[in-house]
């Protein structure tokens, strides 16, 4: 059974003919029993009507007062709300060719020729109706289709929206597990270096420990072996000077013993001079003098000062020089480089019991390379370094055996290092070490003056007066004593301002021996006020400091010469012999 049957068939008719209606109405009718065919008389109110009762199939007279069938083809076709109902065209045989195509370019979907056949009628009908039903089946399943898209177009949006939400939380999520990750790493890289520095301070404080418990061990030593080396030579002086008191002693013994006094005083002030040094190096106040002199000189009045030393002690003292250095008239501090082949000899002759000790020096491309080599009991390689350090001795009972402070290789050590070298050991235990180290060579600028020899009589300063300006009552005795043989007039002032009360009462004044360190004003300040006065007056200033810049302050002051305490007496003298003679 043909599907159409089922449901009713509405056919709308338009046409401005009412037969036609009727005609139309009645055969429809006859053939197809569930068709309901509805009317219009005009092309508008066929639009309407197919707009209000969507029909199945449309027939449609092309031939209309107003509006034609063609129009009425168009405007149908034209709606989208009804352009899918089939149009069958009415035309009258005699309609021509051109308003056939133009009918179908607007969309009709079959022609019937007037008068109509009504088998071909229905026929059409029919067709028509199963094409609108199949349409509407094919429009229905798309719309069905549409929907099903757009639903699940939403869906997939949603999903979408969702999936992008949870992307965007995963996101969030990963950046904040990065971010704790980083925070991690951080405080493990924190953690590494706290304990790191935790270590690193730990080792630090188990090295500055330890030092220190070296350092407390090597004082304690120090200070016990010091005790030991002041107490000797002080028991010496004490002792001799009393023995000098007896009335009974006769001129050998009274020499002997002031020898002896003389001896122990010059091995205290050794001791004394290498505290200072040790002093002013660790405070780092060593600077460098730059003298002129002959080291030919220098070497041969040291190996003239330790021949009987050595020789006393069994022992050759050999001089080496260089036979290829042309001019030995050099440059450098002429102390301190004294001073370090002074440690280097005492220690060599100190630590050798037999043999032979030998000190010299070599010219190599431009610097002077010093050696000491001795014989003696050597050194081992464990202790060749730490030596070098303040206070330190191979053994302590060693030390005491051959005396000495533990200072001078320090000292010797931070001096060269001060003129620009190293200083090195080489030793075999048991047979010997060879201390060697290198200065710059630098050629004396200026040629040697040569000094007029002065006659070296007894002075005699008779009709001369002389300021001593001195606060200590011990030093002024001294003085007092052997500047008053020299028949000296002797002035003294305690302190500054008695000294500037005798310089105004005394204008005969012809020398000042000047004490930098008074009670009241310095002794620099007096001096200037004293030059202000007498511009040509020579001072001398005398200094228990010995530090370097004291001498660069008393020539600044204006200071003719400058003694360093304990005043050499040979020294004085020179002194007053070239200001008074
Ligand atoms: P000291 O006043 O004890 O001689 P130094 O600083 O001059 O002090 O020397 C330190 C230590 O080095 C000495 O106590 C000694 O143990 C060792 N020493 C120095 N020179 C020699 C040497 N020529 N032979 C053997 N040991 C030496």
């Amino acid at each position: 059974m043909e599907s159409f049957l089922i449901k009713e068939l509405k056919i709308l008719a338009i046409d401005d003919n009412q037969d036609n209606l009727v005609a139309l109405r009645a055969v429809v009718s006859d053939a197809i029993p569930r068709a309901r065919v509805i009317t219009a008389l005009d092309g508008n109110s066929g639009i309407n009507l197919a707009l209000s009762e969507n029909p199945d199939v449309i027939l449609l007279d092309i031939v209309m007062p107003v509006v034609d069938g063609l129009e009425v083809c168009r405007r149908l076709k034209q709606d989208e709300r009804i352009s899918h109902i089939p149009i069958i065209m009415l035309t009258a045989l005699k309609t021509d060719h051109k308003t056939r195509i133009s009918a179908l370019e607007f969309g009709a979907e079959a022609f019937l020729a007037k008068p109509l056949d009504e088998v071909e009628l229905i026929a059409q009908v029919k067709a028509m109706a199963k094409i609108k039903e199949a349409a509407d089946m094919q429009r229905l399943e798309r719309s069905h289709l549409a929907s099903l898209v757009s639903e699940r177009t939403l869906a997939l949006e949603k999903e979408l929206i969702e999936r992008k939400k949870t992307e965007e939380e995963l996101q969030k999520a990963n950046q904040k597990l990065r971010e704790t990750q980083t925070a991690t790493l951080n405080l493990l890289e924190d953690l590494r270096k706290e304990i790191t520095a935790r270590e690193k301070s730990e080792a630090e404080l188990t090295v500055a420990k330890n030092k220190a418990e070296e350092s407390d061990r090597l004082k304690s030593a120090f200070l016990a072996n010091m005790s030991h080396e002041i107490r000797t030579p002080m028991n010496g002086i004490i002792g001799f000077s009393e023995l000098l008191k007896e009335t009974s002693l006769d001129i050998d013994e009274r020499d002997r013993f002031i020898k002896i006094i003389n001896g122990n005083c010059q091995q205290l002030l050794h001791i004394i001079n290498d505290i200072i040094d040790i002093s002013k190096i660790e405070a780092g106040l060593i600077e460098l003098d730059h003298d002129d002199f002959c080291l030919d000189d220098l070497m041969e009045s040291m190996a003239d000062n330790y021949l009987k030393h050595a020789s006393g002690r069994g022992l050759q003292l050999i001089l080496g020089k260089d036979p290829g250095c042309k001019s030995t008239r050099i440059n450098a501090d002429q102390g301190k480089l004294r001073q370090v082949i002074d440690n280097l000899l005492t220690n060599a002759i100190k630590f050798t019991e037999g043999g032979r000790v030998e000190f010299g020096y070599r010219l190599r491309d431009n610097s002077l390379d010093f050696y000491v080599k001795d014989t003696g009991i050597g050194i081992s390689e464990e202790h060749r370094k730490i030596i070098f350090t303040r206070f330190w001795q191979v053994e302590f009972g060693l030390a005491r055996k051959y005396g000495g402070n533990g200072l001078g290789l320090a000292i010797s050590s931070a001096y060269v290092n001060k003129m620009g070298g190293e200083i090195h050991v080489e030793s075999t235990p048991g047979m010997g070490s060879c201390f060697s180290f290198s200065i710059p060579y630098i050629q004396a600028r200026a040629k040697p003056q040569i000094q007029p020899q002065k006659p070296q009589d007894a002075s005699d300063f008779t009709g001369k007066t002389i300021l001593i300006v001195e606060d200590e009552p011990d030093n002024f005795d001294l003085l007092n004593i052997i500047l008053g043989r020299l028949n000296l007039y002797i002035l003294h002032a305690w302190d500054g301002n008695e000294a500037m009360r005798i310089f105004d009462e005394h204008p005969e004044t012809d020398l000042v021996l000047m004490d930098f360190k008074l009670p009241d004003v310095p002794g620099q300040e007096i001096t200037k006020m004293m030059l202000t006065l007498r511009p040509q007056l020579p001072v001398i200033a005398t200094t228990a400091y010995a530090m370097h810049g004291d001498k660069e302050k008393a020539m600044d002051a204006g200071c003719a010469g400058y003694l360093a305490k304990p005043i050499r007496m040979n020294e004085l003298l020179q002194l007053l012999k070239s200001f008074l003679n």
